[in-house]
């Protein structure tokens, strides 16, 4: 096929390939398991989402399967108008009882969860939104579709978030919402959100803290930031993710009963497309189940975390602010660090600009429960090898 009019696509390619940008992804031909095969290659798997190992789990996928014999393949329908199933209704009662929150709504993925929250509260030209600069793509994008002005603070820093908050604009705005991700996802490191909750409250602003890399993994029984910092009751709003230690896919704001139920009038992306498919919703139930009745998961993800970490650290080398199952590894040499790891066996994938800033570049490894220390073992001797050949250690 070839149309002139979309010559330009040829000469955009050209140039994300001369800028290193072009992304061509590998291919996981197996299950997303600890040890995958990609590319046609068995490889220790260091990349996935997967913290808790449960996207191949025969307990979760038999609740998938049940729920598609049950219910069938899908809702065929948006939420408000016939595409709401008793189980999306179970799942954000659950959901809401995991965080401790009085409801949640239920969205199609966490990118949909932040989008909606963003666009629908901060609505008006008078209200203000305040992120933390490394905040995700989703946050940015949600942003950019409420009519609301955005003041970005920089990473962590407090006493920035209270000058913003100190502003004429800031003190005049109708309502102030401070948005941070509960982990950041491209370092591992936490939000202070005792700290953030402090200084919002304190200037009469409201909080939305994405836990999509929290929940699941952090907190007690993996309930996220909340919990881990003991706030349980002080935070407005509580972005979770369904794709990450959850295995499926979709995403929740669990919050008050009333903006849960104002979210469920103007929310576009949950008017405005379908719902989650049935059996979606009960994986995600399934590993809920596993997760506040069998401590043994989260232990196991802790466990290989502290031991990775350990190693790489042992070895030399730097794993820059992390405290969480994700640990990066700083190297400007992240892309051929991980194109020769690939090649031994072990797949981590190296992130550079835009996904992160230039100089700034890492190979992100993520653990999950369902390593073993075998695995590890053999995944450190690997990074030793490929890393003393390209002097990074
Ligand atoms: C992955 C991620 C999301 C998006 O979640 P999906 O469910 O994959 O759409 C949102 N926020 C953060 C911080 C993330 O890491």
């Amino acid at each position: 096929m070839h149309f002139d009019t979309l010559k330009f696509a040829e000469e955009e390619v050209a140039a994300l390939k001369k800028e290193n940008r072009f992304l061509k992804p590998r291919v996981l031909e197996s299950a997303q398991e600890p040890v995958s095969v990609i590319d046609g290659k068995k490889v220790v798997n260091l990349t996935s989402n997967n913290y808790l190992a449960m996207a191949n789990n025969p307990k979760v996928k038999k609740a998938a399967i049940e729920a598609i014999e049950k219910y069938g393949v899908g809702s065929a329908a948006v939420r408000t108008i016939i595409g709401t199933m008793s189980l999306h209704e179970e799942l954000e009662k659950k959901f809401a009882a995991f965080k401790h929150a009085d409801a949640s709504i239920l969205f199609q993925s966490g990118f949909t969860s932040n989008v909606a929250v963003c666009q629908s509260l901060m609505s008006s030209e008078n209200d203000l939104l305040i992120s933390d600069e490394l905040n995700h793509a989703s946050i940015i994008d949600g942003a950019r579709l409420a009519k609301a002005p955005r003041k970005i603070y920089r990473h962590k820093d407090m006493k920035h978030l209270a000058e913003i908050l100190e502003t004429p604009e800031a003190k005049k705005a109708r309502r102030k919402m401070v948005v941070t991700d509960g982990v950041f996802s491209m370092d591992g490191d936490i939000a202070q959100l005792d700290e953030v909750v402090a200084v919002a409250h304190k200037y009469g602003a409201f909080v939305m803290v994405d836990d999509a890399h929290a929940s699941g993994v952090i907190g007690k029984e993996g309930r996220g930031t909340v919990s881990h910092f003991g706030l349980d009751g002080k935070v407005e709003i509580q972005i979770g993710t369904l794709s990450k230690a959850f295995a499926a896919v979709g995403g929740y704001a669990a919050t008050t009963r009333e903006l849960r139920d104002y979210l469920g009038s103007v929310a576009r992306p949950y008017l405005f497309s379908s719902s989650q498919p049935p059996s979606v919703a009960a994986s995600c139930l399934a590993v809920l189940d596993i997760l506040l009745t069998d401590p043994r998961h989260l232990k196991n993800l802790w466990d290989n975390t502290a031991f990775l970490k350990e190693e790489l650290r042992k070895a030399g080398f730097d794993t820059g602010a992390s405290v969480t199952p994700i640990t990066p590894i700083m190297t400007p040499k992240a892309a051929e660090f991980s194109g020769r790891l690939f090649e031994e066996g072990v797949f981590a994938l190296a992130l550079g600009f835009p996904t992160v800033p230039r100089g700034k570049e890492r190979l992100r490894t993520i653990v999950t429960a369902g390593h073993t220390i075998k695995d590890l073992e053999f995944s450190i001797e690997k990074f030793k090898k490929a890393g003393k050949e390209l002097g990074i250690i």
